[in-house]
Order: C-alpha cells, then sequence, then structure tokens
C-alpha cells in the first residue's frame, strides 16, 4: 500500500487519553513529526469525557450542594440546596470537561501535533489505517503507542439500558437521582460512585464477590472508610456473588439476585465490575501481536511490546490503570523510542482513591511490610487533633506513618480524609529521597494545615521508641 510523504510520522499515537497525550507531547518537544489518532469527539479520552474528570468534578459538586462537611457545625440537615438533581450535579462537570478539552486541543495544536480524527486500525507493519466520517486514510508510523485505553465491561447477561441498569460511562446521562442505588462491583469505581451517591442521601447497597475491599489499601483505613460510609447509610455485602440482574415490570424496580439465595432490590443499579482494553478494535493480527484474555497488551519495562516498532501506554497495559501512571507511561514511552534515558521511581507510585472521605496513599502497607517480616513502626495523627480538620468538619480522618524504628527511615504514608491525595505528595517526596521520619519533626509547617498531621503523626511515632 502506498503512504505519501505528507501522512509519513516518525510517531503515530493511538488514543488522545493521558497516556497517547503525553507520548505525543514528548515526542514533538524532541523535534518530531507526531500524529494522534482520535475518534470523533473523544479528545482527551475517558479520562476527560467519562472518567476521572467528570468523576471527580462530580464529587466536587456533591460535596458542595450536599453541604457534607458543613453538617458538623450547622446540623444533620445541613444541605447548600435541598432537591439536588442530577442536572445541578452534572452542570458543573460538563463546564470543566468542556474547559479540559480545549486545554488539550491547544497542547496539541502549539506542540504541532496532527490529531486525525476516525478510528485507527493496523492494516499492514507501519501501517494504520483511519476511517472516519469523511473516509479513509493509510498513515504511516516509524514507530506506535497504543494509548487506546479501555471499556466497561459487560456481560451479556446484564441488561444495562442506560437509565434504570447502568455503567460508570452513563452515570452522567442520568436524567433522575435514584433514591436507592444497587453497585455491583467494590473496586475504585464502584466505591466512588457509591460514596458519592451515598453523600447525596440516597441508599446504597454495595455488593461484591471479594470479601475484602481494596486489598492493596492500609486496612485500618479501609475498616475507617466503611464506617464512615455506613454511617451514610451504606449497606455492604461482600463476598456474595452476583447471579443474575433485572427489572422488575410490576413493581418497577430493579434487582440483583445473589448466589447466597438473597436478592437485592433498588431503584437503579450501577453496573462496575471492571474494564475491558480497546485492543480488539486494532486488528492487531496484521502486526503479529496478541493481547491477553482481557485486551491487555504485554509491554517491558521500557513499554515495548513483542513488536519493536510497537508501544504501549495507559489502561491498554492493565495495573494500575491510572490518569497519573498513564501520562508518565506514555512519556517515558516516546523517550525510550527516541532514545532518552527516564524511569518511574520504584515503588513511589501513590494512589488516591477518591471516595467520600477520600483516601491516599504511598509505600509500603503494614500488611506487606508483615508478609515480608520487616519491623516497622507507626505514627498516627488524627484530623480531630489539628486545628484545620476541626476547621473543616472532618472529625474522622488520620494520617499514618509508617517507618522503620531502627533508622527511622519513612517506609508508607496511608492516610483517609479530606485533602488526603493532595497532602501524600510531601510524604511521597521524603520517601524518594530516602528521607526519615525526623524531617518531619524537624520542619516548621504552615498553621493551620492538614499537612501538618505529617509532623504530629512523626511525633507519635518518635514517642513509641
Ligand atoms: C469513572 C472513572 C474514574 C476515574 N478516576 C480516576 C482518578 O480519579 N484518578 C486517576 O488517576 N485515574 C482515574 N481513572 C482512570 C483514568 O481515567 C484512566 O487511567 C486513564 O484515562 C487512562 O488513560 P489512557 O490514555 O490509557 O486511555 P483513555 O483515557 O481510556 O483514552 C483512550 C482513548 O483512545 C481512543 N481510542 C481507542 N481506540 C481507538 C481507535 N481504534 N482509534 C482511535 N482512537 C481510539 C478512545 O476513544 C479514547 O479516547 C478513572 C476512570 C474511570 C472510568
Amino acid at each position: 500500500m502506498q503512504v505519501s510523504g505528507n501522512n509519513s510520522y516518525d510517531l503515530v499515537v493511538i488514543g488522545s487519553g493521558p497516556a497517547g497525550q503525553k507520548a505525543a507531547i514528548c515526542a514533538a518537544k524532541m523535534r518530531k513529526k507526531v500524529a494522534v489518532i482520535e475518534r470523533k469527539r473523544c479528545i482527551g479520552g475517558v479520562c476527560v469525557n467519562t472518567g476521572t474528570i467528570p468523576s471527580k468534578t462530580f464529587r466536587e459538586a456533591v460535596l458542595y450542594l450536599s453541604g457534607l462537611r458543613q453538617r458538623t457545625f450547622y446540623g444533620r440537615g445541613y444541605a447548600v440546596k435541598d432537591q439536588i438533581s442530577m442536572q445541578d450535579l452534572v452542570f458543573r462537570s460538563d463546564a470543566v470537561m468542556a474547559r479540559e478539552i480545549e486545554v488539550i486541543k491547544s497542547q496539541l495544536r502549539r506542540n504541532r501535533v496532527t490529531v486525525l480524527e476516525g478510528n485507527g486500525r493496523f492494516v499492514g507493519e507501519h501501517q494504520v489505517e483511519v476511517l472516519s466520517d469523511t473516509g479513509s486514510t493509510v498513515v504511516y508510523g516509524e514507530y506506535f503507542v497504543i494509548a487506546c485505553g479501555t471499556r466497561p465491561a459487560h456481560d451479556e447477561q446484564i441488561p444495562i439500558d442506560g437509565v434504570r441498569i447502568f455503567d460508570s460511562d452513563q452515570v452522567h446521562e442520568l436524567q433522575e437521582l435514584p433514591r436507592e442505588l444497587i453497585v455491583v462491583g467494590a473496586g475504585i469505581i464502584g466505591l466512588e460512585y457509591a460514596s458519592m451517591f451515598a453523600a447525596l442521601g440516597v441508599k446504597v447497597t454495595l455488593l461484591d464477590q471479594r470479601p475484602l475491599m481494596l486489598d492493596f489499601a492500609d486496612r485500618e483505613i479501609v475498616e475507617s472508610l466503611c464506617f464512615q460510609l455506613r454511617q451514610l447509610g451504606t449497606v455492604f455485602r461482600l463476598g456474595e456473588k452476583v447471579v443474575s440482574v433485572g427489572f422488575d415490570q410490576e413493581r418497577d424496580r430493579v434487582f440483583a439476585k445473589l448466589e447466597s439465595g438473597k436478592t437485592v432490590h433498588g431503584q437503579a443499579l450501577l453496573y462496575a465490575v471492571g474494564r475491558r482494553a480497546n485492543s480488539d478494535q486494532l486488528n492487531l493480527e496484521a502486526i503479529g501481536l496478541h493481547p491477553d484474555g482481557r485486551g491487555k497488551l504485554i509491554v517491558d519495562q521500557n513499554f515495548q511490546t513483542a513488536v519493536p516498532y510497537v508501544y504501549a501506554a495507559g489502561d491498554v497495559i492493565g495495573f494500575p490503570a491510572l490518569a497519573s501512571t498513564s501520562m508518565e507511561q506514555g512519556r517515558l514511552a516516546s523517550c525510550h523510542i527516541f532514545g532518552v534515558a527516564a524511569a518511574i521511581p520504584a515503588n513511589l507510585i501513590p494512589y488516591g482513591v477518591y471516595t467520600i472521605p477520600e483516601i491516599s496513599m504511598v509505600g509500603a502497607t503494614e500488611e506487606q511490610l508483615t508478609r515480608e517480616k520487616i519491623p516497622y513502626e507507626i505514627g498516627i495523627a488524627r484530623y480531630a487533633e489539628l486545628a484545620k480538620g476541626q476547621m473543616l468538619g472532618d472529625d474522622q480522618g488520620f494520617l499514618k506513618l509508617i517507618f522503620d524504628p531502627a533508622t527511622l527511615k519513612l517506609l508508607g504514608v496511608h492516610i483517609i480524609g479530606d485533602r488526603a491525595a493532595e497532602i501524600v505528595h510531601i510524604g511521597q517526596v521524603v520517601l524518594a529521597m530516602g528521607g526519615t521520619i525526623e524531617y518531619f519533626r524537624d520542619a516548621v509547617f504552615n498553621y493551620p494545615t492538614l499537612a501538618e498531621a505529617f509532623k504530629v503523626a512523626a511525633l507519635d511515632g518518635l514517642n513509641k521508641l
């Protein structure tokens, strides 16, 4: 197949989510000729259109309109708005998404990255066809970064209609706020939405066949999350397998039948049992690349696949499947392609779970250190003891430092509560520098702040030795 010079690129990126954007911009900054292929109206990927940005903005709207944090002061019945509608909540997300899309478009334009609108699929070695409403073009790439992301995993047996039974991509299209919500899947996405709806006063029942939620997180933090979600009326049914989901016309209710014989009823159901990679739509057979069962692409430490001129980054390569890590993977893939040395510092990836309350962590957990027979001590700061925690109305949050009792070296930071995902980065820096908790003891922190929790926790830890 003939490809003209105009359609030849040093790098062709498939997908404009966080991984694709950063791969493209990094290569463009190295003066490479770069194209990004993206479907119509999908610039920014899942991150901007259906995932991170809409869900986190929705959360901000929930926190503001429900007045949840203010209730500590103004009473349980306090809310900024009495009857909160889906329109009130989605309005804010739409505004932020529109602005984010403009920012991304402008960044790509400024860096002279060509955006090709359409569906990309491989048609031969180094060649991708871009199929759009206006026809098809074949582009040649010296190298490729596949950053095609994922979509919600569906099951033929689950009658998703986007109205009463919906997935996480459809939350923002709901016309009304359900009175009761069944959430199937207590992974990060399921839990985040469960907590947001619970904060709005929706009666939430959370179902998962796994007995443990968030198994990568600190147990004490997860217990506190469960406690706080129960306070908001959430019912947990963990270790319960859902065998069928349906809609009862007569009662006008959705139901989930469990293997244990129970049936859970509700007004609506969110199906959030994981995501499937979009690699099945890329005709990868044309280049001899074979994804695994869920469509994930296998890459080495440089994000290179088994086909040397094809790299992959972001959710399509699996865990941790975060926007934060995807961006960095995309950048590192381009760095490797064009011969620039770079790497993500091992074990220093922070995790943010934007439930209400928020959770964040970096470094080792107590459970991990116990398994590995590594001695440790902990220091805790409770938000209730921090002036700022009281001002914010968060009297449940806490920060836990895990450290080596012999060397005082910081090993891990775990936080639940307001702004956890922001302040965790203070710990991340100290971990990256191989620092000790003496740094927190000796440093002067702004007062009053939540960051002060690091000092309080360090003093608590040192007092135990
Ligand atoms: C509800 C939800 C909440 C989330 N919250 C957070 C959070 O708070 N923090 C966080 O870090 N992460 C969060 N994530 C995860 C985050 O959104 C993803 O990790 C991130 O978007 C992955 O980036 P990506 O570049 O791999 O792909 P994506 O963002 O999935 O983008 C892939 C793009 O590729 C395009 N594409 C696919 N196939 C083709 C093709 N054949 N041709 C052309 N284009 C194609 C798609 O249209 C899409 O736009 C959340 C995800 C969801 C679903």
